[in-house]
């Protein structure tokens, strides 16, 4: 009989203190998830949680591991305030929205939006995607839950898109219960598409429980600056960018020696990949940052090229 005893390591993304858990050891970690083969392997989302050296905070990593137990990446990492009992904050009589994710900074200029926000109008959550620089986001955000609440009265089943206006912008909002992803385009433009993509995220989020993190949403937004029209693929590869925790990994293979051989035979097909293959297969940069970094632009190619590789099971 074999038991494992090997231990995960992996230092911390907030605070850089190193952690360890053992995946055959569920109570080392919060949570996991198995995924498909991606690029021969074979990885599961693991949620790690420790307490801060100040004991004020815990904080959670969301991170990638390997079947034999080693460390492949960063999905997320967050912090959550560790609070005495006592210090609850009694019921306030009337709910106030919580901006998530503050911090990441929302893309500048966007072709096609003024405004987008992703918001549960009965927890009272919004992230701000793109907004005017001068935008009151908390009126509009009241203003949205009050729309909400008129139609949840005149109508038995929501309808998936409804328009609205408020002040000078013209509203649209995509809802699936109570989760709503509002746009507003600038003059003239619209996307082709675009309620295929913004219908499925709000139903994919009431499906997976799960809201996307706004580093993401930020990625899809700048993937979707280069589209004429959103295609089928492009909203399965949006959902992918928001969901897909693979897409975090740094690749890992013990075939290291056909690499070359690989980036060569995929380059033929899709030339930009001789621009960042190698990099990919090696480990030193993932799917995400590839997007997050310089090829957005590309991110048609690089749905063509994960498909590739991993249909014909390169690696
Ligand atoms: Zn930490």
């Amino acid at each position: 009989m074999s038991f494992q005893l090997f231990t995960t390591k992996f230092p911390c993304k907030l605070c850089n203190t190193e952690i360890s858990f053992n995946i055959n050891d569920p109570q080392t970690f919060l949570s996991k998830t198995q995924h498909e083969s991606f690029f021969g392997m074979q990885l599961t989302t693991y949620r790690v949680a420790h307490t801060s050296s100040s004991n004020m905070e815990r904080h959670i990593n969301v991170v990638l591991v390997d079947h034999a137990g080693y460390f492949r990446g960063y999905v997320d990492a967050y912090s959550e305030e560790i609070k005495k009992k006592e210090e609850f904050p009694r019921q306030r009589l009337k709910p106030t929205f919580k901006i998530l994710q503050e911090r990441f900074p929302n893309p500048n200029e966007h072709n096609f939006f003024n405004l987008l926000l992703v918001l549960d109008a009965k927890e009272y959550w919004a992230l701000e995607i793109i907004a005017p620089q001068n935008l009151r986001v908390y009126p509009l955000l009241e203003f949205i839950t009050r729309k909400y609440a008129e139609m949840e009265q005149i109508y038995t089943v929501l309808p998936a898109k409804v328009n609205a206006s408020y002040a000078d912008m013209e509203l649209n909002l995509w809802l699936k219960d109570s989760k709503i992803i509002v746009a507003s385009f600038k003059k003239n433009k619209t996307l082709e598409g675009i309620d295929d993509l913004f219908g499925k995220i709000v139903e994919t989020m009431n499906t997976e429980r799960r809201i996307p993190q706004k580093k993401l949403l930020v990625i899809m937004a700048k993937c979707l600056n280069y589209l004429s029209h959103v295609t089928k693929k492009d909203v399965e590869f949006c959902l992918r960018i928001l969901y897909d925790d693979r897409l975090h990994t740094r690749v890992y293979t013990k075939y290291e020696q056909y690499i070359p051989q690989i980036v060569k035979r995929v380059s033929s097909e899709f030339p930009i990949a001789s621009e960042f293959l190698e990099d990919v297969l090696l480990g030193r940069i993932s799917f995400i940052e590839l997007l997050e970094q310089n090829y957005a632009k590309n991110f048609r190619e690089i749905a063509e090229i994960i498909g590739f590789i991993n249909r014909r099971k390169l690696l």
